[in-house]
């Protein structure tokens, strides 16, 4: 099996780390998502892969034919990687037709002229543009475009495909229905593909593996399930899926992962440690809004909260509650009223982690 891998990685500029020290293997037929907020190194990753940026040190291969070694000063330029890439901006050329524009790699690479025909006409089939080969890019709606990017990206049969943003200038309906058709295509061509995003969303449903990415570093790597349900950092447990966090204490211990620790009123809760071991002292609890029950659960903890401001969202409610200064957020079917109150919190859904 052909895998791309990345060891030991960095990319430095000045004094700044833009990526540091990033280890990755990607499995042929892949689809892997690098997820993270603006600024913590997504793109320069996959730049990095691209050949578009040259990292300052560290070594990136593909099977045993090496694409990056610092310490070799191998360094194979984007056309020798021959990586398929499409990026938020189209960047299609405008005085082209939409065939031109797909037939440009094929050209590049001196394909004879009734082969291209063939690889073209298969290209717009699987995007399903053929019927637009002969107009121009300022004729197509941006989805189209980016149809178009699409299949100029995997014309020439790359082996891995690179797509950073590629959705972002899609409104929101367009961007959930191209969600689903790409990763069709994804499955369908089985190509290697690096997916970048800050979309939680989109990270969760295309992804086979996801890559939580924060100031540079690989936060969390597993499949969407793995992140979103068991995160092992309070970062992934924020960024993916909105969870509550909130400092408490932890001076009662640990027994195997549950553990039992202290709100700042002095209230107790039972909880589990997902990530390192804890160490007593200060720690952040995180609770996923929906993880909380406004009615008693078999063996969850009970907390004694103030309920406050509900919001309507179409098919809940989000509802406040404040407890030892903190404020938390539950999703509900029937608000509660407002005053004192109670919830439950069951072990299983109190993650507790090392506050940093
Ligand atoms: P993302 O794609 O996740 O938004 P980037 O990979 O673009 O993040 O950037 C990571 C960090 O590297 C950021 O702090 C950014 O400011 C910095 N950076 C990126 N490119 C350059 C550059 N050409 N010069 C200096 N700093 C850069």
């Amino acid at each position: 099996m052909t895998e791309l891998s990345l060891s030991q990685v960095t990319r430095r500029y000045g004094d700044v780390a833009a990526i540091d020290n990033i280890n990755l293997g990607v499995a042929e037929g892949e689809f892997l998502t690098l997820l993270g907020p603006s600024g913590c190194g997504k793109s320069t990753t996959l730049a990095a892969i691209a050949g578009l940026d040259r990292p300052t040190t560290g070594r990136i291969a593909l099977g045993d034919r090496e694409l990056f070694n610092a310490d070799e000063a191998i360094f194979l330029p984007p056309e020798a990687r021959g990586f398929g890439v499409v990026f938020q901006s189209y960047a299609l050329w405008p005085h082209l037709t939409v065939h031109n524009n797909v037939a440009m790699p094929l050209k590049l690479r001196r394909m004879p002229a009734d082969q291209r025909k063939k690889r073209i006409a298969e290209a717009l089939e699987l995007v399903g543009l053929s019927a637009f080969a002969s107009r121009y890019p300022g004729e197509l709606s941006g989805g189209q475009q980016q149809r178009v990017a699409l299949a100029r990206a995997i014309v020439f049969r790359p082996p891995i495909l690179l797509l950073d943003e590629p959705l972002s200038n899609l409104d929101a309906q367009l961007r959930q229905q191209a969600r689903v058709w790409l990763k069709d295509i994804q499955r369908e061509l089985g190509i290697t593909t690096i997916y970048v995003t800050h979309d939680q969303d989109e990270a969760l449903a295309m992804s086979d593996r996801i890559v939580v990415m924060r100031g540079g570093k690989i936060v969390q790597l597993g499949t969407p399930e793995q992140v979103y349900g068991a995160p092992l950092h309070p970062f992934s447990a924020s960024f993916i899926g909105n969870a509550n966090l909130v400092e408490v204490e932890g001076e009662q211990g640990v027994q195997g992962d549950g553990c039992i620790v202290k709100l700042a009123d002095g209230q107790i809760l039972r909880g589990h440690a997902p990530g390192d071991r804890l160490s007593s002292g200060q720690q952040l609890l995180s609770i996923r809004p929906h993880k909380i029950s406004s009615a008693p659960l078999a063996g969850a903890s009970e907390i004694k909260v103030e309920f406050g401001t509900e919001s309507y969202l179409g098919d809940h409610f989000e509802q406040q509650v404040t407890v030892a200064g903190s404020t938390l957020r539950l999703t509900l079917e029937t608000p509660v009223a407002h005053g004192p109150g109670s919830i439950w919190i069951k072990p299983e859904d109190a993650a507790v982690f090392s506050n940093e």
